[in-house]
């Protein structure tokens, strides 16, 4: 554990192939490489931490590689792969427009495109989070990006395209990066998880990637920190909900289960061991919502792929789901919606959670009062 890599730095893909669930993009960029057909200028759009500067490198090193692959990748052994992966190449220089978006951070980057590359075929320039340009760096780039020399290629990166000038999209071939899928996220970590001998029980792999939020690297960076805290060759989920401090998902079976009872003070003492166990009631009741929401889901094998979880889980969202109504699920759904939208306004918001609770596990009874009238009244028709 002594040296123990960030993983995002160790397992920054080399290639087009290893980058992770872009492949609409990397296709396409390969494509271009391949048939000579590369824009000078391109503009990657996406959220944070799904690999667009990752991309721009390996586009930058790709066309300079003195050896492409059959599969028009770079081959990382000829010099000017180990210097791109050495980052001491000087056909790449990359600008972060969050701290130098002044006129002369963007006149020094239009000084050095007049130099043609001493080596290698072309100069790529990626100026990263481009939106937070100065309207006057923005026109001083503006000449360059319309004429630039044969050998310069421009990536922009933002993770705001609205915030763009039309003059610059215009001139862009535009690229827009996806948020990563929960599964991709999840097969990533078992990658690495084998690579580095490292047991991670698959749900907390997985509890990682939906926390991740789409975001490639801050999975990594959850995974890191708890490799760090546990032992440092185990991810249990025990301890991932502990380190992230989230419920744990038992909880909500429990719950509907002793909901559907019909037992309510089953469900307050749970509720009391959730409150003293540092969690809060906001968190919990929305939580105890998406819960719902999945068993709802479940009701209709069309749907069942919604549910973001492993199968072994999914068997257990099943089972819950058998037991309980549609009726109940709407029923409940609506009620604890009502809780969270009132939550913020509630002067006692224990009881307010509480009371909402106390609802839910009446709704049985009242659902099944509510069926027997209706036989009822058919009967005396
Ligand atoms: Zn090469």
């Amino acid at each position: 554990m002594e040296n123990f890599v960030v993983s995002a730095r160790k397992y920054r893909p080399s290639n087009f192939k290893s980058v992770v669930g872009q492949g609409h993009i990397t296709t396409t960029l390969k494509n271009a490489i391949k048939n000579n057909h590369l824009a000078q200028a391109f503009l990657f759009c996406g959220p944070r931490g799904v690999g667009k500067t990752t991309c721009a490198r390996i586009l930058a090193k790709t066309i300079n590689c003195q050896n492409l692959t059959p599969e028009f990748e770079a081959c990382n052994q000829c010099d000017s792969c180990k210097a791109f992966n050495n980052n001491a190449s000087f056909n790449v220089h990359e600008l972060d427009a969050a701290s130098n978006n002044s006129v002369d951070d963007i006149r020094n980057l239009v000084d050095q495109v007049r130099y043609a590359p001493q080596q290698g075929q072309y100069k790529v320039y990626i100026i990263d989070e481009v939106h937070m340009l100065s309207n006057q760096a923005f026109n001083a780039f503006l000449k360059t990006l319309e004429e630039p020399p044969k050998y310069a290629i421009f990536i922009l990166a933002t993770t705001e395209k609205h915030k763009i000038i039309p003059t610059i999209l215009s001139r862009c071939q535009i690229f827009d990066f996806n948020r990563i899928q929960i599964n991709d996220i999840t097969d990533h970590l078992k990658y690495i998880s084998r690579e580095e001998n490292i047991e991670a029980e698959d749900e907390a792999l997985r509890l990682i990637a939906t926390k991740a939020d789409g975001a490639l690297r801050d999975a990594l960076s959850i995974f890191d920190l708890i490799v760090t805290y546990s032992a440092g060759n185990k991810v249990t989920y025990q301890e991932t909900i502990n380190n992230l401090h989230i419920l744990d998902y038992d909880y909500y079976f429990k719950v509907v289960d002793a909901l559907l009872a019909g037992n309510i003070s089953n469900v307050l003492l749970t509720f009391d061991e959730i409150l003293k166990k540092g969690f809060d009631g906001h968190n919990f009741i929305i939580g105890l919502t998406e819960h719902l929401r999945d068993l709802m889901v479940c009701k209709d094998p069309a749907t069942v792929e919604l549910i973001q979880v492993s199968e072994a889980t999914k068997e257990r969202y099943l089972d819950q789901s058998k037991n309980s109504s549609i009726s109940f699920l709407l029923s409940a759904l609506n009620i604890c919606n009502q809780c969270d939208i009132h939550y913020k306004a509630s002067k006692n918001q224990r009881l307010h959670v509480e009371l909402a609770l106390m609802k839910l596990a009446k709704l049985p009874q009242a659902l099944s009062l509510a069926a027997l009238a209706q036989e009822e009244s058919k009967k005396k028709v």
